[in-house]
């Protein structure tokens, strides 16, 4: 049974001169444990693609399951790294990152523990109790990154994760994310603008195309990971 199922599934939105189609019938099996990048243009639909996945934005027709249930909003085994960071501007790095779990119901040590652990992870223990607006870009995008991993959700759905991120730093994190994914057999649907990055990560790629925004093709990749 597919892990993710994508059917049929369309969005349109209303614009001052009439409906703009962003995804048109999108169709798409997401096996347990595979990863998927998606590649295509700007406006093709990539991250309204994502955003019904996660359950944050309703599908004009078609539907998405999550292990055989249909998605009516967002869920705990659903984990989301948006391109925008999406951090809350009035709490520290740490208290971003532990309101997750607060949500999920880990007690206050326990968030602490693992909030800090996963800060590490990204290289960012000093700046723990720094507010987001005092960090660069690429550092907002590793707590975004943290926050999201801390959760250990079962789906990560991650909109550009590493496009602000240096040579290095991407490099890593590329790393790291597939040593999580395959330790912790987890299903990826991953967002790049990067054809490079969509390979060397995905197991297949789904190539999108614009105006209408659709899936145009699905390709196979076939070199065997380290
Ligand atoms: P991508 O992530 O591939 O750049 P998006 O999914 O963000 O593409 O957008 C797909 C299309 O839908 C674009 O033409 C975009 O302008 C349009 N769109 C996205 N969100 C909205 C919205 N809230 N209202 C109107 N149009 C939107
Ligand atoms: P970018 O600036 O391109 O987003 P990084 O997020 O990797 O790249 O930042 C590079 C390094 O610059 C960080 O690891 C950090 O040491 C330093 N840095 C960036 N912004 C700040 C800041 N506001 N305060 C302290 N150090 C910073």
């Amino acid at each position: 049974q597919p892990k993710i199922k994508i059917e049929n599934l369309s969005k349109a939105y209303q614009v001052r001169n009439g409906r703009l189609i962003a995804l048109s019938d999108a169709n798409l099996d997401i096996m347990p444990n595979e990863f998927i990048s998606v590649v295509g243009p700007s406006g093709c639909g990539k991250t309204t693609l994502l955003n019904i996945i996660a359950g944050l934005e309703q599908a004009t027709s078609g539907n998405v399951e999550v292990d055989g249930k249909k998605v009516t909003g967002p869920g705990k085994e659903r984990g989301v790294v948006f391109q925008q960071y999406a951090l809350f501007p009035w709490k520290t790095v740490i208290k971003n990152i532990e309101f997750g779990l607060k949500l999920r119901g880990y007690s206050k040590a326990e968030r602490r523990e693992r909030a800090e652990q996963y800060l590490k992870y990204v290289n960012l223990k000093d700046f723990a109790h720094a507010y987001p607006k005092e960090l660069s870009g690429g550092m907002k995008q590793r707590v975004a990154i943290a926050r999201a991993y801390a959760v250990q959700p079962e789906v990560l759905l991650m909109d550009e994760p590493f496009g602000a991120l240096d040579a290095q730093t991407r490099a890593q994190l590329q790393e790291d994310l597939l040593k999580t994914w395959q330790t912790e057999k987890k299903t990826c649907f991953f967002i790049t603008h990067d054809v490079e990055e969509a390979v060397i990560l995905g197991q297949r790629v789904v190539i999108m195309s614009a105006r209408p925004g659709r899936i145009k093709e699905i390709i196979d990749v076939d070199i065997p990971y380290p």
